[in-house]
């Protein structure tokens, strides 16, 4: 298929390395020019902007930060809405606010472009590998159109239901993930203190019920206190405030996600938001004495 897609981060440049490697013809534009150069020499084409990229595509992908540089990428005077043709498909894959998706959608809608939110889950790794999980809201109909598309990206692959419930959904996972990752740091901070062998011990709870994604693949960088990328703690942080907002709409208490982007804005305060958020482990090894 004809892919326009726009946000060439941590995320996007691999995921266009799958499409192009599925087949697909593929232009890409990122803020950043430079950027675009590797997936040049990969076989993409380069767009001066957005509206480039989007013009004569049938699925146009983002996959930007956060929900203003979506609006920017999607409404601006170069944005996919001046490029996009009725009857093509947008799928916002960052992680956003369901709010704005909505509004997004709503503006598409009046040029007979369909929406698709498609936030993902999987770190970098899954990006690379094509087997993020997406989390879709949207038309039924968009979905079988952009299906091609996203399983080039994706093994787990759910249509959740209207616009913005793949956003709800994201930050269902986000929640989830605040916890695993802080209770990981946690067991892992016991079994340092008590002078274990890490490894093995990473290797017996993660066979059993403690088993997590977290666990398999961030204890490592926990033990080592050494935060390379993946998946950056101001992103996560971002993503958690989407969760807030919406737990205070529906009335939910949820006290561990609150609790975590408290740490988190102490981990940015401290200059540590561009490391991975497995950085979170730092907020229990430094007052247990492990530096
Ligand atoms: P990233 O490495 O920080 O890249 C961000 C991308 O967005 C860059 O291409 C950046 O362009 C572009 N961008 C940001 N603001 C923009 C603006 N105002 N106008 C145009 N382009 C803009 O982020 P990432 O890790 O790829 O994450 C992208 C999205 O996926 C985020 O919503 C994130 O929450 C989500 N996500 C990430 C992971 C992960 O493990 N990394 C996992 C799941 C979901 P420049 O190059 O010019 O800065």
């Amino acid at each position: 298929m004809k892919v326009g897609f726009i946000g060439l981060g941590t995320m996007g440049g691999p995921m266009v390395l799958n499409l192009l490697q599925a087949g697909h013809e593929v232009t890409v534009h990122n803020r950043t020019r430079a950027k675009e150069e590797a997936l040049a020499t990969a076989g993409a084409k380069r767009a001066e902007s957005p509206k480039a990229a989007s013009l004569g595509a049938e699925v146009i992908v983002t996959c930007v930060s956060d929900s203003p540089d979506v609006e920017t990428v999607v409404l601006s005077q170069n944005g996919v809405i001046q490029g996009a043709a009725a009857g093509a498909v947008v799928v916002d894959m960052s992680t956003i606010s369901p709010k704005v998706t909505r509004r997004l959608a709503a503006a598409l809608a009046e040029k007979q472009v369909q929406m698709l939110d498609g936030p993902v889950s999987g770190g970098s790794e899954g990006a690379q590998k094509g087997t993020l999980s997406i989390m879709l809201g949207g038309e039924a109909e968009a979905v079988a159109k952009a299906m091609p598309v996203l399983e080039a990206m994706g093994k787990t692959i759910t249509h959740v239901g209207p616009i913005g419930s793949g956003q709800v959904t994201k930050a269902i996972n986000q929640v989830i993930v605040a916890g695993t990752y802080l209770s990981v740091a946690e067991g892992l901070a016991l079994g340092m203190k008590a002078g274990l062998d890490m490894s093995q011990v990473v290797k017996a709870v993660g066979g059993g019920a403690a088993g997590s994604w977290g666990l398999t693949n961030r204890s490592e960088n926990m033990i080592k206190n050494d935060y390379p990328l993946g998946f950056r703690v101001r992103l996560h942080h971002k993503d958690l405030k989407i969760a807030l907002e919406a737990a205070e709409e529906l009335g939910v208490t949820v006290p561990i996600a609150a609790y975590v982007a408290q740490i988190e804005a102490g981990l940015m305060a401290r200059g540590f938001g561009d490391e991975d958020v497995s950085a979170i482990a730092r907020s229990i090894r430094e007052p247990s004495g492990l530096g």
